[in-house]
């Protein structure tokens, strides 16, 4: 994925944390950082899965589809 095309989000939800590069071409995402990295397995996968709730939330944000259930700020 080319980073220059990606949006940096920083997403919170409940005391989740979380920061997320998304590719709105694409639609891919990477995973920077995540508080709740050890819950989504990170470590084997590099990455969260798609139905994570961080990324149910940077998807819903990045392709306008609804109101995103976490807080989503674009960095
Ligand atoms: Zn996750």
């Amino acid at each position: 994925m080319m980073v220059s095309e990606a949006i940096k989000l920083s997403v919170t939800l409940r005391n989740t944390r979380a920061l997320v590069l998304f590719n709105t071409k694409s639609k891919s995402y990477r995973v920077v950082d995540c508080s709740r990295r050890s819950f989504c397995r990170i470590y084997i996968s590099k990455n969260c899965p798609p139905y994570c709730e961080i990324i149910v939330a940077v998807k819903d944000f990045a392709l306008k589809r609804r109101k995103p259930k976490a807080e989503v700020v674009e960095l």
